[in-house]
């Protein structure tokens, strides 16, 4: 049976003459039915899965960047799915690396105490992610290429919990989420409106560690982000 197909399109034009011709020889073999399809042009499907779950399985095997290479793990976001709030660091250090899991360590107490002590809620009832998945090479920073590749992934799991606030964690999270360069010392606790939600910018948890006299900066952004949050 020949099924015929009229395209204004040069390109398919020219694969459905081949795909007739094809057909006529099938059918002077003696071929009366084929399961050969005509030409379609199929857009592939690149947008990411629409659920958490699927979402870090699909990160877990990525190889998008070149951080793949030296990660002994990816580490995905962790919390509740309802999150009304939503913090993001930069990349995962050696602590995370090893075991697979956000803001462990030092850094991953302090942010613990930080969200407990501050907010007034559970560690698990927030939600805590990175710019990127992957640890960068030899502790430096990622650079702008290896973010660009992950982003997607960070604006997925935004979209996804769709928080009330997003907190940046340092200077990197809040620059590519705001488009703005300020330094932190001047824009940590301002208020960015987002289209759904809302961005504040404080001090990364390792920062602190290292500079404590900033603690009671930190502890009046954390206030802003509890008065948002109601
Ligand atoms: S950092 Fe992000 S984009 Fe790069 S390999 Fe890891 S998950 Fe993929």
């Amino acid at each position: 049976m020949l099924t015929f197909f009229r395209y204004n399109d040069p390109m398919k034009n020219l694969r459905n003459a081949l795909l007739l011709k094809q057909l006529y020889q099938l059918k002077e073999l003696g071929y009366r039915y084929t399961t050969v399809t005509p030409y379609r042009e199929q857009e592939p499907d690149l947008s990411l899965p629409h659920t958490l779950e699927a979402l870090k399985a699909q990160a877990l095997g990525c190889h998008l960047c070149e951080l793949s290479k030296g990660r002994s793990h990816v580490v995905f976001g962790e919390g509740s799915p309802q999150a009304t709030v939503l913090f993001v660091g930069e990349a995962p250090g050696v602590s995370e690396d090893s075991i697979g899991r956000v803001f462990v360590g030092r850094s991953g107490e302090l942010l613990t105490k930080m969200i407990e002590g501050v907010l007034k809620i559970p560690r698990s009832q927030a939600y805590l992610t990175t710019l990127v998945k992957c640890r960068p090479l030899q502790e430096s920073r990622p650079n702008s290429t290896q973010i660009h590749s992950c982003l997607a992934y960070l604006h997925k799991e935004i979209e996804l919990i769709a928080p009330k606030v997003v907190v940046t964690l340092g200077e990197t999270p809040y620059r590519y989420l705001t488009g703005e360069e300020g330094s932190l010392d001047q824009v940590h606790g301002v208020l960015h409106t987002h289209e759904s939600y809302q961005i504040i910018p404080t001090y990364h948890p390792s920062y602190l560690l290292r500079n404590p006299a900033l603690k009671p900066a930190v502890f009046e952004d954390l206030k802003r982000v509890k008065a948002l949050l109601g």
